[in-house]
């Protein structure tokens, strides 16, 4: 089944302590259309400049990822460039040129109006929101965010979240969201402002999922090298949604395992710069993965 996509398709520049690698293919919905695109077809609504490489239409099309809402204006691509410290946890924004991304309103083909699995990808939440208002009821509407939205557009960002059935976001958002120190009064305050289902990412360390059956903390795989972990986030919900979609049962049964697939492609996300570990990967070695995860957290 289709899993519609709307987010940021854009050119990272990104530098780590141990390497630098300009304008790769990057953007929320970039990476979170090649990790769902492992488990079925993706309809990706975004935009990009006329400056924006051939080479990265081909990558998105090669993983069935579907363009006809791809918009393609005069201008320059959303550029963003970003810093790794040492330890690879913390990160600094150097640039953000919007380019044609200021003034893009995601606007959907018919026939994506009817998709059943929604994924708002990281991007201002009015825009998230004028996504929903033009669709027909989706089944299972996920959104995530950034940390930027909870200081320029909380309203907004509060607005959106009566709407979903499931909200994502990290750690450290979820505290400032919420004014909670412990992460599951965290979670609690979240689902009283609307979401059926909370999931708090914790990069290295996992995630939580709150739901009405209870929590469920999900191990991140075990890593011993991090090469850039830009875009695991998105991988992560990208995967997740992927793996839901195309998994016969209902959301609730299949969360948990959705979030353990999530994990999954966010590992491999982190092996390489941009997508281009992701895009390497194959259903084999997710697999694998997730096998490995289901032996490290049985007990
Ligand atoms: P993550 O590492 O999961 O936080 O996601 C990083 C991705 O977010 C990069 O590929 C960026 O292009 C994208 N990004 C950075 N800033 C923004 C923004 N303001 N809106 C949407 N996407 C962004």
């Amino acid at each position: 089944m289709s899993v519609l996509i709307v987010g940021s398709t854009a050119l990272d520049s990104i530098k780590t302590p141990r390497a630098e690698n300009p304008r790769l293919l990057g953007g929320s919905a970039s990476h979170a259309g090649v990790a769902a695109s492992f488990f079925g077809p993706v309809n990706l609504v975004g935009v990009v400049g006329d400056d924006f490489p051939k080479r990265y239409l081909e990558l998105y099309r090669r993983h069935g990822i579907d363009l006809t809402g791809l918009q393609i204006k005069p201008g320059k691509t959303f550029h963003w460039a970003g810093e790794y410290e040492l330890n690879m946890d913390n990160r600094r924004t150097l640039t953000t040129e919007l380019g044609v991304f200021e003034t893009f309103s995601p606007e959907l083909p018919p026939a994506y109006r009817k998709s059943p699995f929604v994924l708002l990808a990281n991007i201002a939440p009015k825009l998230q929101s004028h996504v929903l208002d033009q669709m027909a009821k989706p089944r299972f509407i996920i959104a995530d965010t950034m940390d930027l939205w909870l200081n320029i557009a909380l309203d907004d960002l509060l607005a959106l979240i009566k709407r979903v059935d499931a909200f994502v976001l990290n750690e450290s958002e979820a505290q400032h969201l919420t004014k909670e120190d412990n992460l599951f009064n965290a979670a609690k305050a979240i689902h009283r402002m609307g979401p059926k289902y909370v999931i708090v990412k914790k990069g290295q360390h996992g995630s939580i999922l709150s739901a009405p059956s209870g929590l469920f903390i999900a191990p991140a795989y075990p890593l011993s090298k991090v090469v850039d972990p830009t875009g695991a986030g998105d991988s992560f919900v990208g995967g997740l949604v992927g793996y839901l979609a195309n998994t016969p049962g209902s959301i609730e049964k299949n969360l948990r395992r959705a979030i353990i697939h999530g994990s999954v492609v966010a590992s491999f996300c982190c092996e390489g710069f941009g997508v281009t570990r992701t895009t390497r990967a194959t259903r084999t070695e997710i697999a694998r993965r997730v096998k490995e995860l289901e032996k490290l957290a049985r007990f």
